[in-house]
């Protein structure tokens, strides 16, 4: 007979039809009881539409009868909430003093150097005055679910992303919300949505420090914060307000990140400071953390955002930034 060890191996063979990420992986394998020749196995059906379900169970039935000594198995169903099989180790907060400093991309990169890396990554894309994260990643595939819950859509690269843009009608309606609503939507993404076993989950937040952001981060258990800016930010008192924010919710500031912050020319080799000079030290020092990223102004980028393509794109500097991403979260972990 197998192991129980044995047999979620092969659950973690069993892809999620709409989620395309395995059983395991979503955290959808409740009990695993081995006894003479038979295999019992309970699985959760939140956010798994009915047809879902009829298949997963032949499926599983059929994977775990192919094991040798198995002679019968049992699939059976219980009913779960997402927000309690949801297991995420970090939920990371992206946020900015305002809008068009790149939020959104820099929060795209991140997701794409750790999911290179074998992280398991999901994105919530929470800036539903702007939402720009499926674009980037060239989806716009309706995420499938049931009254349960709902399924993030994956990337090319197995990143999990979730917006309220998947969920509109026409992907070009705009929204105009107040606050707390925005608030109460994304509290939904977090407790209706299946993001299973996740080593990091980005939150795009809404720019500003207004009633948006404040809400979107008093609904989810934030690990940190990582703020983004621009060398064309008049001031630091724009991050310092950002910086206070998390301060009076007790989140902790990861690190700030500048983008745009200068232009590579490659003929030359030269760096353009197209904005003025950086900004980094005055924002280190506003936000009293490290800085952790210096992001270059570059057209191959903003072309491969444009086509969806954003998961085509390397370059040492976003590398780096998550290395450093990586560091400051392991010792705030500490
Ligand atoms: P925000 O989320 O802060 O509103 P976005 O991430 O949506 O901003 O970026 C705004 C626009 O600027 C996008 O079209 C994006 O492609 C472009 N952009 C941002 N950062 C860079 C960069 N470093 N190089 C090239 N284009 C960039």
């Amino acid at each position: 007979m197998p192991t129980k060890e044995e047999v979620m191996e092969s659950l973690d063979a069993v892809l999620v039809p709409g989620a395309t990420r395995s059983l395991v992986k979503l955290n959808l394998v409740r009990q695993v009881a081995i006894s003479d020749q038979e295999v019992n196995i309970s699985l959760a059906s939140a956010a798994l539409n009915e047809g879902t379900q009829d298949w997963l169970k032949a499926k599983v039935r059929d994977v775990t009868r192919k094991l040798p000594g198995v002679k019968e198995a049992e699939i059976g169903f219980v009913k779960a909430k997402p927000k309690d099989l949801n297991e995420i180790r970090h939920v990371v907060a992206v946020a900015s003093g305002k809008g068009g400093v790149g939020k959104s991309l820099v929060t795209g990169l991140l997701g794409v150097s750790l999911a290179r890396w074998g992280h398991e990554v999901g994105i919530l894309d929470a800036d539903i005055t702007g939402p720009s994260i499926p674009k980037m990643f060239g989806i716009s595939t309706r995420p499938s679910g049931s009254d349960s819950g709902i399924l993030p859509v994956l990337s090319r690269l197995g990143i999990e992303i979730m917006s309220i843009n998947l969920l509109l009608p026409n992907e070009d309606d705009a929204i105009i919300w107040r606050g707390p609503l925005i608030g109460g939507a994304i509290k939904q993404f977090w407790e209706e949505v299946l993001w299973g076993r996740l080593d990091y989950l980005l939150v795009d937040l809404p720019p500003g420090t207004a009633d948006a952001p404040l809400t979107v981060m008093q609904s989810l258990p934030l690990s940190g914060v990582v703020i983004v800016f621009s060398p064309q930010e008049l001031a630091a008192m724009v991050v310092r307000k950002a910086v206070q924010m998390a301060q009076k919710m007790n989140i902790p500031i990861l690190g700030v990140v500048e983008n745009m912050s200068y232009l590579y020319v490659p003929d030359t080799g030269k760096r353009i400071e197209l904005f003025g000079s950086s900004k980094a030290q005055e924002m280190v020092k506003a936000a009293g953390a490290p800085l952790l990223g210096q992001l270059p102004i570059d057209p191959q980028l903003a072309r491969l955002c444009d086509e969806g393509d954003i998961e085509r794109y390397n370059s040492e500097a976003m590398n780096s930034f998550a290395e450093a991403f990586l560091q400051a979260i392991s010792a705030k972990a500490r």
